[in-house]
């Protein structure tokens, strides 16, 4: 019976969560700030943990960062703030998924339905199998078994998880690395937005389509722009693409 932890201050939101919980079969237990709530993620092994972004002492942010130097488990966000830059921090952080608030009740049972679902998925060697199939679907010979992808002075190492440029490392989120990966596995093939949506942030993402247009961004002031080369190409009511040299 999958555990979940739901971190909410406002009282009656969190037990009404937790009774539809309890009612669709979950095991839960309730924090009502980040401090406690932080607490018992390090303490106890859930499958998903619930947590609002707005909370007294530590904020859900500064939570699911602490918690991410120790431990996976998957996570929900809860926010009342609508913008994309938070959900991209967000995601950016470690999250998983993300629900406005105010939600549907249906809504957070689908997106917990689908988490759990993927997180037994990753269980597996679900990982290695999905990338495989990525770049072998869209019918590159550009993915060597090293792992290892080039593009001018640019390497990108996948058993590494490391980009560098002449050997000078670049920090990227894990977004941003999925996404570098998926272009350079896919050199001169222009990738729509909802096909890089689907590889970087998973199928059953329900968010925006221009989170993707934000990676990009962050990808090209990390690498374009430091390094005075036009890597990323946007291919106008298309998409992006990396070209062969
Ligand atoms: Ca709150």
């Amino acid at each position: 019976m999958p555990k979940i932890l739901i971190v909410e201050d406002e009282e009656k939101l969190a037990r009404f969560i937790e009774l539809e919980l309890i009612h669709e079969g979950y095991e839960t237990e309730k924090a009502f700030d980040g401090r406690t709530g932080l607490e018992l993620a390090r303490q106890q092994d859930f499958d998903l943990i619930l947590l609002d972004i707005m909370l007294p002492g530590l904020n859900g942010m500064e939570v699911l960062r602490r918690l991410r130097q120790e431990k996976a488990t998957p996570v929900i966000l809860l926010t009342a703030r609508d913008s994309v830059m938070d959900k991209v921090a967000g995601l950016d952080a470690g999250a998983m998924d993300y629900i406005t608030k105010p939600f549907a009740i249906e809504e957070l049972l689908a997106r917990i339905r689908v988490s759990l679902k993927y997180r037994k998925a990753e269980a597996g060697d679900g990982a290695t199998t999905a990338s495989a199939t990525a770049a072998g679907q869209a019918g590159t010979a550009n993915s060597p078994a090293s792992g290892v992808l080039r593009w001018r002075s640019l390497e990108l190492d996948d058993s590494r998880h490391r980009v560098a440029w002449d050997g000078q490392e670049i920090v990227l989120t894990n977004r941003e690395f999925l996404m570098l990966k998926t272009l350079l596995e896919n050199r001169d093939i222009v990738l729509s937005r909802d096909t890089l949506l689907e590889r970087v942030c998973g199928y059953d993402y329900m968010g925006e389509t221009n989170i993707v247009d934000v990676y990009v961004r962050h990808l090209r002031a990390k690498i374009d722009e430091v390094y005075g080369v036009k890597m990323l190409q946007t291919i106008r009511g298309v998409g992006y693409v990396i070209r062969s040299e």
